[in-house]
């Protein structure tokens, strides 16, 4: 396992990171705590959770698995994660989080959910941002860092307040277009960054042949090679994975060992085939940002990839909608004007406007 400079922190992450959102079975608290312990014993470092995920059991999971980390002395860095616009459910999450986690403090704690830039001026303005600090003078937090699911470049200004140590962000060989501008940017000051979702929500192994592409040998499977783009790029520290069994542990440390330096030249190739063979799929490039209407063209374009890649299924849109861009306003659909303009700017050349007609249309039923 190779392990990567967590920005300026002193600290030594491993290059996949144990994702805590996919527990097959999370009821089966001893059962999960056994795979995460088995990935640290492969080498894997960091381990990231939140609350409320897999119903709510991930916390109680990872912090199960802690006292066997800590009885086996097997390294381990903990990441969770505060929504918290209030100081009061700030402190709350804070002190549940290292109770279920059975630590003294957590190593990245993650100012949650970041997604518009209201989001960090109203916490600000709320002195959550102060409460985060406060419980790092007060040793219950090591880093303060945050998640986020804006933009690029929404994200390089929030990385200009210079709060934030590093960032968890969505990046993988799909989205890149989307978030590398932060990527950039956080090394430039030297920040760590995490990124989730490193299959594109199953996308990936979903449709190997499509993906194909990104392979860089012959002898790569798609999961591999998936993981393999992610790690080509310098700025990323980790990979967050998430492990449903073993089997899925023992892949992705085998995919992480198996990673040799990939030339500039392949990555140019694989960055040139994500825009010119994905004829009929968004990009999330944003270029066609700017509607005069305020229609965030980008997310119904980009959850639209997922109607069209899973068989015309209208749930996988609304999931992607949902639980990806936190935005079911879909009144704002009644305000397009058809004027076009998104449609001249899009690299992709979609059919946006149909598209938002045909989103219309099955939302409506
Ligand atoms: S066509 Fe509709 S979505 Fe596109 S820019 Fe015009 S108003 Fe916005
Ligand atoms: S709709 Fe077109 S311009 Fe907009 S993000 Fe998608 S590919 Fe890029």
């Amino acid at each position: 396992m190779d392990y990567r400079d967590y920005g300026t922190t002193g600290k030594k992450i491993s290059v996949i990171g144990f994702g805590g959102m996919r527990y097959a079975e999370p009821r089966n608290i001893e059962a999960m705590a056994e795979i995460t312990v088995a990935a640290a014993k492969l080498g894997i470092n960091y381990f990231d959770t939140a609350p409320w995920y897999c119903d709510d059991k991930s916390e109680d999971i990872l912090g199960t698995a802690v006292l066997e980390m800590k009885r086996q002395k097997l390294p381990h860095y903990i990441s969770s994660k505060s929504g918290a616009n209030t100081t009061d459910e700030f402190w709350k999450d804070l002190e549940r989080s290292l109770r279920r986690l059975n630590v003294d403090a957590v190593d990245f704690y993650h100012c949650w959910g970041v997604n518009r830039p209201e989001t960090f001026r109203t916490r600000n303005v709320n002195k959550v941002i102060e409460a985060f600090y406060t419980a790092k003078e007060q040793k219950l937090v090591r880093h303060i860092v945050a998640s986020s699911h804006m933009s690029g470049q929404g994200i390089k200004d929030l990385m200009a307040d210079g709060v934030f140590e590093g960032f968890t962000l969505g990046f993988c060989a799909i989205n890149f277009p989307f978030r590398i501008e932060a990527l950039h940017e956080a090394y430039q000051r030297q920040l760590g960054v995490v990124t989730m979702n490193p299959l594109g929500g199953g996308m990936i192994p979903d449709h190997p042949d499509r993906f194909g592409f990104i392979r860089t040998r012959l002898d790569q499977d798609i999961v591999e090679a998936a993981i393999h783009f992610i790690l080509a790029h310098k700025e990323v520290t980790s990979a967050l994975v998430g492990f449903r069994s073993v089997a899925d542990v023992h892949a992705a440390v085998r995919a992480a060992e198996s990673y040799v330096p990939i030339p500039e030249t392949e990555i140019s190739r694989i960055r040139t085939n994500i825009e010119g063979q994905f004829d009929e799929l968004c990009t999330t490039c944003m270029y066609c940002d700017g509607c005069p209407q305020g229609i965030h063209v980008h997310r119904y374009m980009e959850a639209y990839n997922y109607y069209m890649l899973y068989g015309k299924d209208t749930d996988k849109f609304k999931d992607r909608m949902k639980w990806h861009w936190n935005d079911e306003d879909y009144a704002m659909l009644e305000k397009c004007t058809e004027c076009g303009l998104c449609e001249e700017k899009c690299t992709q050349k979609l059919p946006i406007i149909d598209r938002l007609a045909h989103i219309r249309e099955f939302l409506k039923k």
